[in-house]
């Protein structure tokens, strides 16, 4: 069996690596660069995204990524100022109920790439931009990419994000709407702003702070062990600026309506659009921001999926993003649909399986698993 996959994102990379480790053929077809576009610092990781890395990855890559998170995170922090001091005023238990996130650990969001990456640079296909496919008589699926190049599998997955072309083609009655809010994101090193008294206040937890009308949410990674010194142990031929310029950091993020945006696109414009907007809050807060890594800055886009009726399955499907956005989790959302496309695609090289059956059981459980993230926002 052979498996195209659209999209070198977590959830593309998660089912590439497990179907490579169950011995299932695949090939990872990425519009972007090897670096990728960037997508923020940082995750909330949590047990939904730390069972699909136990199911998909081989050991050593599964270790080195256990062993560079932070630490565990239980409750979430309300920050507010009171006689001109931060302090902390709330806290509330990180249950996961009612479809808010669940307790997690922080990861580095390049550093998980780099380790997904790892080993699978024969089956990627970098600046490869998929463009279209057709269903051939014969229950193969052909794609066809940007350069003119052409490929065929027994399975097409289109793991290529809210805007995805395999959806925009496959389920065109999928609606993808823009919120208007964008989430300004960056971090800045830890050593910088440890005089701000941030990092020690919030220790590992995930805090927020409204101030008037402009809220920032934050957490620290502390890495629980050197990335280096992980990679030197585990997997010491991974090459990646995630690792050798790994250190511990304070992340933040600034809710904006795209209006208070403006114009700004580049990380420098970002980050300095950033500083304004910060301008209501605490003096520690903003020094937290102006102490930040400009490059490393980003104004994310907030989209919506309202939820998909069920649709008749075939030899085409799709994961992650492509198919529910989840900005607070949907990372493990991802990584969660590929650890279960994986164990179905097995139960069909196995023979225990048809592909559409398979296919079709693994979208119900999407379905079931995503309800509560899929419903619509208020
Ligand atoms: C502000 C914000 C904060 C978030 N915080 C968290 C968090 O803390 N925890 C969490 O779990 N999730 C979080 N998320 C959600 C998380 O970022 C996404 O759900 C996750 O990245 C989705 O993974 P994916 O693999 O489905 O898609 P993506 O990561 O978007 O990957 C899709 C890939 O497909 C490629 N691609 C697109 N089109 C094509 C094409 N035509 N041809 C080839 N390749 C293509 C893209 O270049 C990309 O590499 C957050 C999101 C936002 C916006």
């Amino acid at each position: 069996m052979r498996v195209m996959v659209v999209g070198a994102g977590l959830g593309g990379l998660t089912l590439a690596q497990g179907l490579r480790r169950a011995g299932i053929d695949v090939a990872v077809y990425e519009r972007d660069g090897a670096d990728g576009r960037p997508q923020g610092v940082s995750l909330h990781f949590d047990d939904r995204g730390a069972a699909a890395l136990r199911a998909c990855l081989p050991p050593a890559h599964l270790a080195i990524a256990e062993a560079t998170m932070g630490a565990p995170r239980g409750q979430a922090l309300a920050l507010s100022e009171v006689d001109g001091e931060l302090v902390v005023v709330g806290n509330r238990v990180l249950d996961g109920t009612a479809g808010r996130v669940p307790p997690g650990r922080q990861v580095s969001r390049r550093l998980l790439r780099a380790v997904l990456l790892a080993g699978l640079e024969d089956v990627v296909r970098f600046g490869a931009k998929f463009t279209h496919f057709e269903q051939r008589p014969d229950g193969t699926v052909q794609a066809w990419f940007a350069d003119g190049s052409t490929d065929t599998a027994d399975v097409l997955v289109g793991a290529d994000g809210i805007g995805s072309g395999v959806r925009w083609q496959y389920l065109p009655q999928v609606q993808v709407y823009d919120t208007g809010k964008r989430m300004l994101m960056g971090a800045s090193p830890l050593r910088a702003v440890a005089d701000t008294g941030v990092p020690e206040l919030i220790g590992d937890n995930p805090a927020s702070a409204q101030i008037g009308t402009t809220m920032m949410a934050m957490g620290a990674l502390r890495f629980q062990e050197s990335p280096r010194a992980a990679r030197d142990q585990w997997l010491p031929d991974l090459r990646s600026s995630a690792i050798d310029d790994a250190e511990d950091f304070l992340m933040w993020a600034v809710p904006v309506t795209q209006e208070r945006l403006g114009a700004a696109a580049t990380p420098a414009a970002i980050w300095r659009r950033t500083r304004e907007v910060a301008a209501d809050l605490p003096a520690v807060l903003r020094a937290v921001v102006d102490h930040a890594w400009p490059d490393l800055t980003v104004a994310l886009r907030i989209g919506m999926i309202p939820p998909v009726p069920a649709w008749p399955s075939s030899q085409v499907t799709v994961i992650g993003d492509a198919i529910h956005a989840a900005p607070g989790f949907g990372g493990n959302l991802a990584m969660q649909d590929a650890h279960l496309l994986r164990d179905a695609l097995v139960e069909v090289a196995q023979g225990r399986s048809e592909v559409r059956t398979a296919i079709s059981e693994f979208e119900d459980a999407v379905r079931r698993n995503n309800a509560p993230a899929l419903e619509p926002h208020p």
